[in-house]
């Protein structure tokens, strides 16, 4: 039977290139595996397949009943493909923390390193897969991409060591030049419309009943964020309504500087933000210092405070 490896929804590089070379990994044991996307790709993940010929993994927004999928680089049913409950779920993959509830036994690969591709990585070493040049380079891509080359504080020794070990075979010859071709691909956002711009990199949360929605831009041009502000708070409002949300916020994340801008949309958010984070804001926007990071400065603390 077919195994779907699902990436997550708004799909970024990490859940992209795991899905893409989990499957080849599978269908090199001769277990028939598709990677699938819920989404669009951003320019950056574009850049990358295409740079080393890789073909865009398809769409499929939903499943015939009972499929088997396999979920890499999340695990929240709020991320992940429509009607999860009726799929066979037989395997995840992830470094995101865990909210899943399932029926039947899986197996589950979790460790806390700055990527899901950084555990794939491990896998294949420990089971002697022959990765291509081109496998290792989308590998190290989605590696950099999720620990904003090594900026992030999700970044491990191990991403290091596993980067530098998929690089004898990936040969790219200057990683953080590399790095910066890739932000700047992902930065080029021209005229993208503000829902698009806020879905880029949207995940919905559940803080103990409340529904948050979390929009990370990670650039190296907040300017071009920053000036489109006011288009940007107004959608959040708008956004907020449609999905019957509590909470909606917007980081622009500098990722050479490493400096979190965030915009929200009412008073809820803005005593939530200056309770949680102890800062001051005006205009629907605080500056949130270094928490560059959503899985880990900014999740976390929220899930605590609505507990
Ligand atoms: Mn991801
Ligand atoms: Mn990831």
């Amino acid at each position: 039977m077919v195994k779907y490896i699902i990436s997550h929804k708004n799909p970024d590089t990490d859940t992209i290139c795991s899905s893409i070379v989990y499957s080849n990994y599978l269908n090199s044991e001769n277990i028939e595996a598709v990677p699938i996307k819920l989404g669009n790709l951003n320019n950056e993940t574009k850049f990358i397949l295409e740079k080393f010929g890789f073909e865009i993994p398809i769409t499929k927004l939903s499943l015939d009943e009972n499929s088997e999928v396999i979920l890499v680089d999340h695990n929240e049913e709020t991320q992940s493909i429509d009607d999860l409950e009726k799929l066979k779920i037989v395997g995840i993959i992830d470094h995101h923390k865990f909210k899943l509830k399932t029926s039947e036994p899986l197996m589950i690969r979790a460790e806390v390193l700055g990527s899901t591709c950084s555990i794939l990585s491990k896998i294949f070493f420990e089971n002697g897969y022959d990765l291509s040049k081109n496998e290792a380079s989308i590998l190290i891509a989605a590696i950099l991409s999720d620990t904003l080359f090594f900026r992030s504080p999700t970044t491990t020794n191990d991403d290091k060591l596993i980067v530098d070990r998929l690089n004898k075979v990936a040969k790219i010859p200057d990683l953080e030049n590399f790095s910066l071709e890739m932000f700047e691909a992902k930065s080029d956002l021209g005229d993208i419309s503000t829902e698009d711009l806020i879905k880029l990199d949207y995940k919905v949360f559940d803080f103990n009943g409340k529904k948050f929605g979390i929009s990370v831009m990670e650039t190296t041009n907040p300017n071009y964020g920053l000036s489109r502000k006011d288009e940007i708070i107004a959608k959040l409002k708008e956004i907020k309504k449609r999905e019957n949300l509590d909470g909606i916020l917007f980081s622009i994340v500098d990722i050479l500087n490493e400096v979190n801008s965030t915009l929200f949309s009412d008073d809820f958010e803005k005593e939530v933000l200056f309770k949680v984070f102890k800062v001051k804001g005006e205009d629907n926007f605080v500056d949130l210092g270094n928490r560059v990071s959503r899985k880990k400065q900014l999740v976390p603390f929220l899930e605590k405070y609505f507990e």
